[in-house]
């Protein structure tokens, strides 16, 4: 597996981060853990952040998601209701109403 991910070329064009726009990017290792298959890690030489080139299983929410989850709890839904229509996890939910109500 680590051999097959050393021929994947890299897939991004310029560095990710948007503050920067470095071209050069290098292999940074592979990551191998339990739950996730093994992806080819890249580093940017100008800004020295790292990626994976695999996107987030868990990709960051935006207002508008945070928005609709409080919407369908003040409308009485349950949280699990809440976390399996909109395919995200109850912790996420959770977290959400957690944060709207400390504010
Ligand atoms: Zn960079």
């Amino acid at each position: 597996m680590r051999q097959a991910l050393l021929k994947t070329p890299c897939p991004f064009p310029t560095c990710p981060n948007p503050s920067c726009s470095g071209k050069t990017l290098v292999r940074n290792g592979v990551r191998t853990c339990k739950r996730y298959p093994p992806a080819q890690r890249w580093k940017c030489t100008t800004c020295l952040r790292s990626f994976l080139d695999t996107p987030s299983a868990h990709p960051a929410s935006n207002a508008e998601e945070q928005a609709l989850v409080i919407r369908l709890h003040n409308e009485g839904l349950s949280l699990r209701g809440i976390a399996r229509s909109l395919n995200r996890s109850l912790n996420f939910v959770q977290m959400v109403i957690k944060k709207s109500q400390s504010r």
